[in-house]
């Protein structure tokens, strides 16, 4: 078969806990498979030798003239650059370190609240809670609609542009689903919303570690001017995250956090702020964590995204094909028609509930899904046609009847042979607990 060629006992050796032995329920041992990487992946060795190596060796950054303190300094800095180049993101944007995405997207939201008199965000009905909430409440939030099968409606986003025309301050849209794997037309939104006057922010979570992303120039009409992502889902701990942005963004609005590291001269009268992205990093910075996520950048330039892309997409297309034969098995990404996608997949199971499916997973056979709504509820409740209150009856009467569904996802470390045991088991637990 086509897709036995392409490298994966080599992936699979890059990364670190792959061959984990685990006991299951009936005391024997397998090595743990993991198809929950949309929700973290372990980290590449390179990147636990890199903390190991460093670890003698770190000191606070910006604060002292010792030997250790400037090496630090300058690592840390030298990673703006490798996650610039990465992403290849304007020389005027930013790069800010912060926790992970959920508070890149805050730390912009609360930003942006006092720039202008524009107070529409469009975001849509396909996002993950992080890039959903933060938006509530400053602004006035619009949700672009979605085709039947959980798309998104280019012509509802035109139409919202339209019809908020002038007052739009943003429109934010995930670069990939982590429900459905979907991967939206970021350069054709991007269009429309430059169009329209607006800037664009893509939340690229399930989107950087998979696929090259290019952020384009300035004068690009398809340039992106805001992107977050977290490290701890492209193969380095957690703790680290990413915002990227235009410098003048940030040297216009005062900080959410703020204190030491943010600031030039402090009186009890007034605060001179240091230029961004300093300006938005107060407090000791995590860096370790920054240099685990260069690293981990490093890996995968050597590697080459596209051959990553390409291997991750045969997992998915072998899980798709062995998934839909299974009766009983409803797909909720399947067949979308578009060439670009993310490694991971949901599905239901006739007459089973999804923490069923994912308690037998485990338990059976050491396999880790993730199951229920996915910090994605609009969406999965869109996705199974259910409505909000039906969710709300089901927490306040019975827990484990709740809607949901399971989601595999899968890195380069994953291979075939991991998603024949879990096909197996599922068309087992087909045959015995349906
Ligand atoms: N956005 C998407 C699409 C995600 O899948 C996730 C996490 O699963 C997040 C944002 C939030 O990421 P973090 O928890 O690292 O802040």
């Amino acid at each position: 078969m086509k897709h036995r060629n392409k490298p994966e006992a080599y992936f699979r050796s890059l990364v670190a806990g792959a061959e984990t032995m685990i006991p299951l329920a009936n005391g024997k041992y397998v090595t743990a498979i993991n198809f929950d990487n949309a929700a973290t992946t372990p980290p590449f060795c390179s990147v636990l030798k890199k903390i190991v190596q460093f670890s003698p060796w770190y000191a606070s950054v910006h604060r002292g003239k010792g030997y250790k303190s400037i090496l630090t300094s300058k690592l840390y800095e030298h990673s703006r650059e490798v996650v610039r180049q990465f992403v290849h993101a304007d020389k005027r944007d930013v790069v800010i370190f912060t926790n992970n995405t959920t508070e890149s997207i805050n730390m912009l939201a609360y930003a942006l609240a006092d720039q202008d008199e524009k107070q529409v965000v469009l975001s849509t009905s396909m996002e993950h809670l992080a890039n959903d909430m933060p938006w509530r409440d400053k602004y006035k939030i619009e949700y672009v609609a979605l085709t039947g099968s959980g798309q998104l409606l280019l012509k509802d986003l035109e139409a919202k542009l339209q019809l908020y025309e002038n007052k739009v301050k943003l429109v934010t849209v995930t670069g990939a689903s982590n429900v459905t794997g979907y991967v939206n037309p970021i350069s054709k939104i991007a269009r429309l919303a430059h169009q329209y006057g607006t800037k664009i922010l893509v939340d690229g979570a399930q989107w950087v570690p998979h696929m090259p992303v290019d952020m384009k120039p300035y004068t690009s009409p398809e340039h992106i001017d805001y992107l977050a992502f977290s490290a701890h889902k492209m193969y380095a701990p957690f703790g680290a995250g990413v915002l990227i942005g235009p410098k003048e963004t940030f040297s216009k609005a005062v900080p959410v956090y703020q204190g030491g590291g943010a600031v030039g001269l402090v009186s009890h009268q007034a605060i001179e702020w240091d230029e961004p992205p300093a300006k938005y990093e107060a407090g000791t910075p995590n860096i370790m964590g920054v240099l685990a996520l260069t690293t981990a950048i490093e890996t995968l330039n050597n590697l080459n995204l596209h051959d990553v892309c390409q291997y991750e997409r045969g997992l998915i297309d072998y899980a798709i094909d062995g998934l839909s034969k299974i009766p009983g098995v409803t797909l909720y990404s399947a067949d979308d028609g578009n060439e670009e996608r993310v490694s991971l997949i949901s599905f239901a199971m006739e007459g089973l509930h999804h923490s069923q499916i994912a308690e037998a997973l485990s338990q059976e056979a050491g396999i880790a899904v993730r199951n229920g709504l996915f910090c994605a509820h609009p969406y999965v409740e869109k996705l199974l046609n259910v409505s909000e209150k039906e969710i709300e009856y089901y927490q306040t009467h019975d827990d484990t009847t709740i809607p949901g569904i399971v989601r595999i996802s899968f890195a380069l470390y994953n291979n075939f042979d991991e998603i024949n045991i879990f096909l197996n088991l599922l068309e087992h637990i087909a045959k015995h607990l349906q």
